[in-house]
């Protein structure tokens, strides 16, 4: 299977304080597919590490109220175009995340609330019916 992954998972210093979400199942998983790792925010031009975001309504602010929508939607654009081409047959993403979380995301408080709602890019492969499953889901934790 051709299995597109969020970066973070795999151990790629891209989460906003510089680190990572490193899932050893997840890698021990994928041992035998073909793995596309992406990161949407870095794909957008943020930098790393980089103020933390949130969705809010439409928009996605950082931690400071800075809008930052237009480098998610451009590096969900960018990252579901890989998606496109390299014709993924599954995405397993980070929860959570205003880019990657899928079903649930922060509430946009900053408080680590968390509401229903799907991320940037996750509603990005959602409108695509690109298969999605969350990395803290129970075959993974
Ligand atoms: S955008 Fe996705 S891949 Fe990048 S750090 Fe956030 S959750 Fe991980």
């Amino acid at each position: 299977m051709r299995i597109l992954v969020s970066a973070c998972l795999l151990g790629y210093n891209c989460k906003y304080n510089g680190k990572n979400n490193l899932n050893k199942k997840i890698v021990e998983l994928l041992k035998d597919h073909e793995v596309i790792p992406v990161c949407p925010e870095m794909l957008g031009g943020l930098c790393c590490p980089r103020i933390p975001c949130e969705k809010v309504g439409d928009r996605i602010l950082d931690k400071e109220g800075n809008d930052c929508t237009k480098q998610f939607i451009k590096g969900a654009e960018i990252a579901l175009n890989i998606a496109k081409e390299k014709q993924v047959d599954i995405a397993i993403l980070q929860r959570r995340s205003p880019s990657c979380g899928y079903s649930v995301i922060y509430d946009g408080t900053f408080t680590g609330n968390l509401v229903t709602g799907s991320g940037v890019f996750a509603q990005m492969l959602q409108d695509l019916n690109i298969p999605i499953m969350e990395a803290e889901s129970e075959k993974f934790v």
